[in-house]
């Protein structure tokens, strides 16, 4: 029977790198080909630990694409085989159409060797997301809300910056790392070409693969942290599954050698916006644009850039430097709501700035809101399309 097959390389140093490579090979497919980058000096001693992990998740959802047994030429712990099963699990389930059950085999299964967690690391990409859960977890070292000490954060270079535009990455880089060091972290760096497999592999980026080749940069530092934080896209109530990194699967992710933690999906935007507004690194510097020309910087005008600047603004915040010019109140007005939970916010903040006696703000967002007052009709008769197309897709994935 014909097989995908994962083969891992041997580290090699290129240009100052540390570079780590995996190639999956299947049936009558074109090779895929996926590498890491570290700095030479980020990985010292030169790590080798983590790295089975890190490409059996870069290729599982691949595999499962291709719909044979994967091989994968490595050793896995036995915490990592039960996990990778509720992953498959989870994934079958929500989107049969897409993705098949298959068999993982691992040419030596390691016994498990879980370590007790003595240092944790978090992805940081400089939003609110990653500000709050950095600032929430460093802020509490008695173990409350992890079982060991936030010590360091990772940011990834080829997700939402392109891997070739090594510039703007820098750019991002550099301002992150200002939050880093304000809340004494040290922020490494990684690199990675990974968006190809995602396009070869016909993958949706939000809902299915982007949190893939996280977890996997996270587990090339496993040398150092042996506890991954997650922070959250969504919060609990705005949460609509199938989503890449939620609080169900995201544990899933975890092994012997570094255990997964997703941390601060009960806490809504502006309750974000507000616990991290007393930090002027943050305030300064945060990054939570994907519309800008330049990946590095906020424009301003987007959904995004505009609920930041809201909530900024309501929590005393009138010009915050992450933004080039203050709010545009009557570009404010004319503004697209593009979904009922972004409406939601926004009624949100409209409550706010009444109780807050922030009239023009108030009433700019009150001219929004009736502007896109349709969207609670359209959001109304998604949810119906929606039930009736999952009922339809478990019904087809039965009878097949
Ligand atoms: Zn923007």
């Amino acid at each position: 029977m014909q097989n995908s097959v994962l083969e891992i390389h041997p580290v090699t140093i290129e240009g100052g790198e540390v570079v780590y490579r995996g190639i999956f090979c299947a049936p009558c497919r074109n090779d895929a080909s996926v590498t890491f980058r570290v700095p030479v000096n980020e990985s010292e001693p030169i790590n080798e630990s983590g790295m089975v992990e890190a490409f059996t998740l870069v290729f599982l959802l691949p595999a499962m694409r291709v719909g044979l047994p994967f091989v994968v030429n490595g050793a896995i712990d036995a915490n990592f085989r039960r996990n990778l099963e509720q992953l498959k699990g989870f994934w079958t389930n929500l989107v049969p159409e897409k993705f098949s059950m298959i068999e993982t085999k691992f040419t030596d299964c390691e016994e498990p060797t879980p370590e007790v967690p003595k240092a944790a690391v978090s992805c940081f990409s400089g939003g609110v997301d990653s500000c709050y859960t950095a600032i929430q977890i460093s802020g509490s070292d008695d173990g409350a809300i992890i079982p060991c000490p936030l010590e360091g954060m990772v940011m990834v270079h080829g997700l939402d910056i392109p891997f070739r535009q090594s510039e703007v990455f820098e750019s991002a880089f550099q301002r992150s790392e200002k939050i880093a060091s304000s809340l004494n972290l040290p922020l490494h760096r990684i690199s990675t070409d990974v968006r190809n497999i995602q396009k070869q592999f016909d993958l949706d980026w939000p809902t299915e693969y982007h949190i893939f080749p996280v977890a996997s940069a996270l587990y090339l530092f496993s040398h150092r942290y042996q506890l991954a934080v997650i922070p959250p896209g969504y919060s609990y109530d705005k949460l609509s599954l199938p989503i890449g990194s939620n609080p169900i699967s995201d544990l899933f992710l975890g092994s012997g050698r570094m255990g997964f933690f997703h941390h601060g999906a009960s806490a809504g935007r502006f309750d974000k916006v507000k616990a991290i507004c007393g930090h002027q690194a943050v305030s300064d510097n945060a990054r939570v644009c994907f519309e800008a020309s330049r990946l590095d910087r906020n424009c301003g005008k987007c959904l995004k850039c505009c609920s930041l600047q809201i909530a900024l603004q309501l929590n005393g915040i009138r010009e915050p430097k992450c933004f080039s010019e203050p709010i545009d109140f009557q570009y404010l007005e004319n503004l697209a709501l593009e979904n009922h939970s972004v409406r939601g916010t926004f009624q949100e903040y409209a409550k706010i700035s009444r109780e807050r006696g922030e009239m023009q703000l108030l009433s700019s967002l009150e001219i929004c809101l009736e502007k896109n007052r349709h969207v609670e009709e359209y959001a109304q008769q998604q949810k119906r399309k929606n039930r009736f197309n999952n009922k339809l897709k478990r019904f087809l994935s039965k009878i097949r």
